[in-house]
């Protein structure tokens, strides 16, 4: 094995996923998840050649730095762990501070802590990540990869709300967007098959999975998109609800409820699962819908209504459009949900090629209109390549 390993680590809460990628052949050579941290159940777990592995952390401590204390065993066992050379994170926030990827020191980790005020959930957990990677390998390069970084070329008009600019001098409310990894990495791949160069393609991605966002790309650069100061705006999502009347936050404490019940319930209890009743699993909801359930076909109406809505506006962002990319856990693999925001699209002469949606899913990438009809496809997402190459790009800049 050659020295082109990059460790990805997606530092979470309660939570650490990791995968060693391959930055030649872009393979992920290993995977695998810990989860649970805070409580007595603390796991980490890896998959080899699909068997699953399990390590359980001890009840005290900090579960972060066991984590990445038993990733550390487990690439000696594998003898891998010599061929690392850079360790790329994961960040949700980087606020307007970081504009691309960066290396990672006490001054960043400063700045990322200092956005924790725009992400809670994320960016202190992010931190906690990375100094417990920068103690287990000390003499390794890494790298923070932001997932608001692809955004910051949104023009004022973009990102602006229409709100006193008071607010956004004094406390930074603006949007922001999320999922940039993701939307740069499928409109890079997506300029392939159109066959230009990245710069002078024009795209809407569609990015839908548990959190779902749209972005319109100009000449291959992020001018528009769905989430907005936090990942709670745009798209209906499997448990947030996406854009709303702010007036329902006001009702609702008029009303009683406390302002961390007015939270949870627009972030884990609404999208698919509030609507349908029933899950925020989109397959769960194609099912129910097919035998009849009420709350999954109007959760499923309302879902690719309102994706085709912000496709629709996303036109106005744009002089052309080369393509409409679906992409993530639903975008990927849901071939009703595709097919029914096609059909919502109409006015626009966008037609399935049933054939075309039938063969893109599990991976395989494909367009899925007819022939001389305006172009939408599938292109597989992967944030993971995306973080190993910029961080090895990085090192060896
Ligand atoms: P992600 O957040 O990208 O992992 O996406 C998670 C979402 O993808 C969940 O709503 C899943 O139900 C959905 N999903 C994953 N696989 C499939 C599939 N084969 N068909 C339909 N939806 C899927």
């Amino acid at each position: 094995m050659s020295n082109s390993l990059v460790l990805v680590i997606n530092s979470g809460s309660s939570s650490l996923k990791f995968a060693l990628i391959d930055t030649v052949s872009g393979e992920a050579t290993l995977s695998g998840l810990g989860e649970c941290f805070g409580m007595p159940e603390a796991v980490v777990s890896w998959k080899i050649d699909g068997e699953k592995h399990e390590h359980a952390l001890d009840a005290e401590g900090n579960h972060h730095q066991q984590a990445v204390d038993r990733i550390v065993v487990l690439l000696e066992e594998l003898g891998m762990k010599q061929d690392i050379v850079a360790i790329g994170h994961r960040v949700v926030h980087g606020g307007e501070k970081f504009t691309k990827t960066v290396k990672i020191d006490e001054s960043v980790l400063e700045e990322i802590d200092s956005l924790s005020d725009l992400a809670p959930l994320h960016n202190p957990a992010h931190v906690i990540g990375m100094r417990a990677a920068m103690a287990a390998f000390p003499s390794l390069s890494q790298y923070a990869v932001f997932d608001t970084a692809f955004h910051q070329t949104m023009p004022a008009k973009a990102y602006t709300g229409a709100i006193s600019q008071k607010l956004y001098t004094d406390y930074g409310i603006r949007r922001y967007g999320f999922h940039g990894t993701s939307h740069y990495y499928v409109s890079r791949e997506a300029a392939k098959v159109v066959n230009k160069p990245v710069e002078e393609s024009n795209f809407i991605s569609v990015h839908l999975g548990n959190g779902a966002s749209v972005c319109a790309i100009k000449n291959g650069k992020s001018v528009d998109t769905s989430m907005g100061f936090t990942p709670l705006a745009g798209l209906m999502m499997g448990t947030r609800c996406g854009d709303l009347d702010p007036s329902i936050i006001e009702f609702l404490l008029k009303k009683g409820w406390s302002q961390q019940e007015v939270f949870d319930e627009l972030n884990k209890k609404s999208g698919l699962l509030g609507v349908s009743g029933l899950t925020s699993d989109c397959r769960g909801i194609i099912e129910a819908m097919e035998n009849g359930h009420e709350g999954a076909t109007l959760a499923f109406e309302l879902f690719c209504y309102r994706v085709a809505k912000y496709i629709g506006s996303y036109m106005v962002a744009l002089d052309e459009l080369d393509a409409i990319i679906f992409t993530a856990g639903i975008g990927e693999n849901s071939l009703p949900i595709r097919s029914k925001i096609l059909e919502n699209l109409k006015i626009f002469g966008y037609r399935e090629d049933e054939e075309g949606n039938a063969a893109a899913r599990f991976g395989n990438a494909g367009v899925i209109t007819k022939p001389n009809t305006p172009v939408a496809m599938v292109i597989p997402t992967n944030e993971e390549w995306v973080i190993a190459k910029e961080s090895m790009e990085l090192l060896h800049a």
